[in-house]
């Protein structure tokens, strides 16, 4: 691939210089996260996460009120 260069034993993405020990996760990183806009949009703030696991993240350092807001709503609800 043109945009991956191996250096001792790494992959080396030549956009961003990052580098993974396996070729997948660098392809990985080429398809989904190298020079992609963020898609996974955060529903309580303008924040926009490249992957779905660090919009989880996010979510629970940033927004643990509202998670627990929405949880007990729903509960209601029912
Ligand atoms: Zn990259
Ligand atoms: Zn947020």
């Amino acid at each position: 691939m043109a945009n991956s260069i191996l250096f001792l034993g790494r992959y080396i993405c030549i956009r961003c210089g990052r580098s993974y020990g396996k070729k997948y996760t660098l392809n990985c990183h080429l398809r989904y996260e190298c020079g992609m806009e963020p898609q996974f949009p955060c529903k309580y703030c303008p924040y926009k996460a490249k992957r779905r696991s660090s919009l989880k993240v996010h979510q629970l350092t940033r927004h643990r009120q509202e998670l627990f807001l929405t949880r007990k709503t729903i509960d209601t609800n029912r």
